[in-house]
This record gives C-alpha cells, sequence and structure tokens, in this order.
C-alpha cells in the first residue's frame, strides 16, 4: 500500500489522511463519569403515562412473559440481578389494598408462578421478594404497584453497587426474556388461557 503523504502548500502543513482520525476523534480526553446521575437522566426522560400499561399495548416493546386473569410478569429492564422479574396486576393500581380480593388472589398465585419460574430456570440459593408502595417507599412507578422478585446467590453483591451505584448483571434483558417465554410456553404450550406471549 502507498504511504500517504503529508501535502505542504504556502508552507502550511495539512493533516494526512493517515492521522485524520486522532484528530477527528482524540486518543485521549478528560471524561468525567457519573453514573449515578443517570436516574436523573431517567427522570427526566421518563415519559407520560403508565409505563407497565402502555407497554402491555405496545406488544413490540413489552417484556411481559406471563399473563393470567387480572396479573402479569414482566422482565425488569433494569435487573439488579440475572433474572430479576416484576410481578403486578393488570390493572392500574396504586396500592395493595385498593386491589379486590379476586385481584390479591390472582397476583398472590402469580407471584408463586414466578418463584417457581426462577427456581426451575436459575436455581438460586435464596431470592429477594420486595414491594415499595408509595414514592417515599422508594417505588420508581408508584402508581402501578409491583413487586420485585429478585433471584439471590451468596457473594453475588461485589464492590461495584458501592462505589458506582451500578450492579453488574451478567445476562441482559433480552436474553432473561426469551429465557421465561421458553420456560413458560413448555410449561403451558396450549393450554393456558389469557397468556399472550409475544
Ligand atoms: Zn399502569
Amino acid at each position: 500500500m502507498k504511504k500517504a503523504k503529508t501535502p505542504q502548500k504556502n508552507g502550511e502543513a495539512k493533516i494526512s489522511f493517515l492521522n485524520l482520525d486522532r484528530h477527528v476523534w482524540p486518543l485521549e480526553r478528560d471524561v468525567f463519569f457519573r453514573p449515578a446521575r443517570l436516574k436523573y437522566v431517567r427522570k427526566l426522560i421518563k415519559k407520560k403515562g403508565c409505563v407497565f400499561c402502555e407497554k402491555v399495548i405496545d406488544k413490540k416493546e413489552s417484556l411481559c412473559v406471563f399473563k393470567s386473569k387480572y396479573s402479569q410478569i414482566v422482565v425488569n429492564k433494569f435487573p439488579y440481578n440475572s433474572g430479576h422479574l416484576l410481578i403486578l396486576p393488570r390493572r392500574h393500581c396504586g396500592d395493595l389494598l385498593d386491589l379486590s380480593q379476586a385481584e390479591y388472589a390472582d397476583l398472590m398465585e402469580t407471584l408463586k408462578e414466578a418463584v417457581t419460574a426462577v427456581i426451575d430456570i436459575y436455581n438460586p440459593q435464596g431470592y429477594n421478594i420486595g414491594l415499595n408502595n408509595g414514592t417515599a417507599a422508594g417505588a420508581g412507578i408508584p402508581d402501578h404497584l409491583h413487586f420485585h422478585l429478585v433471584p439471590r446467590w451468596s457473594g453475588d453483591l461485589n464492590f461495584f453497587p458501592l462505589i458506582a451505584e451500578t450492579k453488574l448483571v451478567v445476562e441482559n434483558s433480552k436474553d432473561t426474556f426469551s429465557t421465561f417465554v421458553k420456560y413458560f410456553s413448555k410449561k403451558y404450550g396450549k393450554k393456558i388461557k389469557n397468556m399472550e406471549v409475544r
């Protein structure tokens, strides 16, 4: 290959094509990483309306893997750990006490369904179930209540969350979604009613 020459015109040095990238995209620059600010950015770009209700309508974006008559199981887009699921009522409702008896019973059954799936697929050593009821309790989406189900293994909390408020998760949400879709399809096949797996 011919070596690119650096042309000289009127005594002025021009940048050769081979070095162009170094000038356009410098190899070094100062970067101030502030991952903790991400939560504020997320708040700024937060869409109006309910994420859970909208995603049910827009199936392309939905990470829903299971639906019963009154509840659904959704893969968490921002997981704390691999296999992190959200279990929530299909109706837009922000308080556990506002659920009807039938909705509550169905939600608890669905929670059990999710725990069974997580154990079957991930074989965790333990799991956390949590419901943040209300903004003061830490709910990110307080208007549509949702249980978090997080599979746990000994030592899975490393130093990363402590220094960067970022959790290292080995599996991405799309793969988790496919794993659960396969699991529920295999378990229920065509027999399951109201299950709308994409
Ligand atoms: Zn909603």
